[in-house]
């Protein structure tokens, strides 16, 4: 349980080329903590971490012009571009407080649910999710796809809350717990409601991006779901052993009937290229299919084993506190 003492936020912002809002970003979150901290419901020692992964922008001069302004601001570049997930993870494994909360740079997501997510923290929640009510001004598009990727991996068995992406907050205890998760591949949306501790959500209507532009294409969108499906599911495969025993059992019923028809001198009335040509290419697409998929599994566990570094810090504005990782 969170003592009565007020606890220390801190706010992750994972950035990827976001010179363009960051600046107006910075200011909004600014005087949020300053607003919560006049409420009495955070510390004024709570913090912004910016992190930088591998922008090419002004981003990490804008990062440091604001962390030599304001104490409140804080900076670590990465060396290069991780990925989101990384980007946020890094973030939660260095930023100090007793809660921390991760925030997209573009504030597409309702900083006003902050409070609520503080309260429900204050009340003994250990992760609080932020979930997405109204989508409308995402693309149709983005909508659709979001839906249909929810919808495989709910049928796959992953357990992930729907309309919630990476807008949530975490206790200390729950970060700590993080941290012993040593996923080469990581989905935090697949990983944190596997930590188990007490959560609840928030709603909010998502709106649009403040300025710059989305660095999700579909490519990142198929990317992600797969990801999510490949590291907490092992459905897949299974599905190709099922598929493989639907097929051998229909073939073996066909090849009894032939030579039944053969033996009993029934004429066959199957003529033509269809019946031979059409299994030929069913079955060598499902062949590729599935070894496409074995292979997925197969790369994972090569990315696993070798266990590289998920991310590697460059620099920091403050000293970060796991040296091993930064250079
Ligand atoms: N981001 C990142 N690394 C990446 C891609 C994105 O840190 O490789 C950050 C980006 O700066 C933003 C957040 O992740 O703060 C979400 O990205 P974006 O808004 O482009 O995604 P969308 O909201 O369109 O899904
Ligand atoms: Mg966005």
């Amino acid at each position: 349980m969170p003592s009565s003492k007020k606890p220390v936020l801190g706010l992750i912002v994972p950035c990827m080329n976001e010179a363009e809002v960051l600046p107006s970003s910075a200011q909004s979150l600014k005087s949020k903590l300053n607003s919560l901290a006049e409420r009495g419901s955070i510390a004024a020692t709570s913090k912004i971490y910016f992190v930088d992964d591998g922008s090419a922008d002004e981003t990490w001069a804008i990062i440091s012009l604001l962390a030599d302004s304001d104490d409140c601001f804080v900076g670590i570049k990465l060396t290069r571009n991780f990925g989101h997930q990384y980007a946020v993870y890094a973030g939660l494994m260095h930023a100090q407080g007793d809660a921390l909360i991760s925030i997209d740079a573009d504030l597409q997501d309702d900083i006003n649910a902050i409070d609520e997510m503080v309260d429900e923290y204050s009340q003994g929640n250990d992760i609080v999710y932020g979930v997405r009510v109204d989508r409308h001004s995402d693309r149709k598009f983005k909508r659709w796809t979001a839906s249909l990727h929810y919808w495989i991996s709910g049928l796959l068995g992953v357990r992930t809350i729907p309309n919630h992406a990476d807008f949530r907050l975490l206790s200390r205890k729950a970060v700590s717990i993080l941290s012993q998760y040593r996923e080469t591949n990581l989905y935090l949306r697949g990983v944190v409601p596997l930590l188990g501790l007490q959560s609840s959500e928030v709603y909010y209507a998502r709106s649009p991006r403040l300025g710059g532009e989305s660095k999700y294409g579909l490519i990142d969108m198929l990317g992600l779901s797969a990801q999510g499906i490949t590291s907490f599911s092992i459905m897949p495969l299974r599905v190709i052993s099922i598929v493989g025993l639907v097929v051998f059992l229909i073939s073996t019923g066909f090849g009894l009937w032939a030579l039944y028809a053969a033996m009993a001198g029934l004429s066959t009335p199957i003529e033509g290229w269809a019946p031979t040509g059409i299994p030929i290419y069913l079955l060598g697409g499902l062949q590729i299919l599935a070894i496409g998929v074995v292979g997925e599994y197969i790369g994972k566990t090569y990315m696993e084993v070798k266990s590289r570094p998920t991310y590697l810090i460059e620099k920091a504005t403050v000293p970060t506190d796991s040296p091993k990782e930064t250079y």
